[in-house]
């Protein structure tokens, strides 16, 4: 069978695919039809935190499909409310709402901050100040809340309420928190789809001061961030605030579909019988694997991270071709001389298989990649960029 081509065919044409299909794997080795290995450092997005098939990640999550797969949120349930427990104990948020993606979790946000702002402001306090270059999801107001207008185009009309400021400028936050009737700032702390690029603390900063000052949620987009990613458990704990509201996905379920809209003390009863729900949020299995992932992200576990952090820093910054390294943690984005996609298929048919933000390449490998591992995989990377044709 083609599977290619069968792809191809038959499936809505969304994606771009890198021309590889991949069949098995174990933990940051996977392997094509062909039995031709690879060394992943794209997670598939930042999602298999541990790798693939991990082996204590499997069987917690096979234990609860052999209990129950699913119960829907009629019925009470352990490891989702366990899951929501450990979660609320690790960030010091209050009440979590499960969802099943990125983009459900960040609606979840918009809905409580809309809720919140009506019930406190009025109902006309509603706008949400997002950033220029930012990626917030896929849904129409997720759209809306992605400050990139290459996203919008064909969509429109989009959800309004949502204006964009610059990143890293304060000034443009504040003229919107001036002309707007505004009930949220949200963000990512390192715009992954956007390049890899953290805000500056100074920004961030400004941020919580301007929202502490006008009573406005901050609402933090840690789908990508979250869960390790960083070398913190969410990059929040790394600038040093507590958000109002925290968004994950990604990496929290370690390679099945969950997301969780985190609250903090001011918006934890926002959200009431009715107001919202999700047929699938809280699945028995993806919140035992969650389990998993969350419980072995110990400090152990990202200590290692910003080890093997600063030793792609330290290898990648000044390596020939390459115009400049940016992220934190397991997160890295790396601007080239030569085309990115050269890069990335000179990659593959070198075993290694990497992803690109905007022009750049972006690496986000497992959080437990062996080091033998990452440094062949780094002489690969640093051959590609150093090719001049
Ligand atoms: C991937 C991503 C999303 C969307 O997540 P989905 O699970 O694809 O819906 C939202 N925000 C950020 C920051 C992301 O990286």
């Amino acid at each position: 069978m083609d599977i290619q081509n069968i792809d191809r065919e038959y499936i809505a044409g969304t994606y771009a695919r890198f021309p590889v299909e991949i069949v098995s794997g174990k933990g940051s080795l996977v392997y094509d039809e062909a039995g031709k290995e690879y060394i992943d450092l794209g997670t598939g997005i930042a999602v298999n935190t541990f790798g693939v098939a991990d082996e204590d990640w499997a069987q917690a999550v096979t234990r609860q499909l052999f209990r129950c797969q699913h119960t829907s949120n009629l019925y009470y349930s352990e490891p989702c409310a366990m899951l929501a427990k450990e979660l609320c104990e690790r960030t010091g948020m209050k009440k979590v709402f499960f969802s099943n993606s990125g983009a459900e979790a960040n609606e979840a946000a918009i809905k409580v901050a809309r809720k919140y702002a009506a019930e406190k402001k009025g109902k006309d306090t509603y706008t949400i100040i997002t950033l220029k270059n930012s990626f917030h999801g896929r849904t129409l107001t997720t759209l809306a809340a992605t400050g990139q207008d290459v996203f919008h185009a064909d969509f429109t009309p989009l959800t309004e309420g949502f204006v964009y400021a610059e990143p890293n400028d304060l000034a443009s936050v504040r003229k919107l928190a001036e002309e707007n009737k505004v009930a949220a700032i949200m963000l990512e702390l390192v715009q992954g789809e956007g390049g890899v690029c953290p805000l500056e603390q100074d920004f961030v900063d400004g941020l919580v001061a301007l929202a502490a000052e006008k009573d406005i949620l901050l609402i933090d987009d840690e789908v990508q961030t979250g869960n390790g990613r960083t070398g913190a458990l969410y990059a929040y704990m790394n600038y040093g605030f507590t958000p109002d509201i925290v968004s994950t996905a990604k990496g929290l379920g370690g390679g099945l579909p969950i997301g969780a809209c985190m609250l903090g003390e001011k918006v934890k009863d926002v959200l009431t019988p009715g107001s919202h729900g999700s047929t699938f949020g809280g699945n028995p299995a993806a919140c035992a694997g969650a389990r998993n992932v969350l419980s072995r992200l110990d400090e152990e576990m990202l200590a290692g991270v910003r080890e093997k952090s600063a030793y792609l820093f330290r290898e990648l910054q000044n390596a020939p071709g390459v115009k400049s390294v940016t992220g934190m943690g397991l997160m890295i984005g790396i601007e080239t001389e030569r085309d990115a996609a050269e890069i990335l298929a000179e990659c593959r048919e070198n075993g290694v298989l990497a992803i690109k933000a905007k022009q750049k390449v972006r690496l986000l490998p497992a959080l437990n990649i062996p080091t033998d591992l990452l440094e062949k995989a780094v002489a690969v990377i640093k051959a590609a960029c150093a090719v001049t044709d």
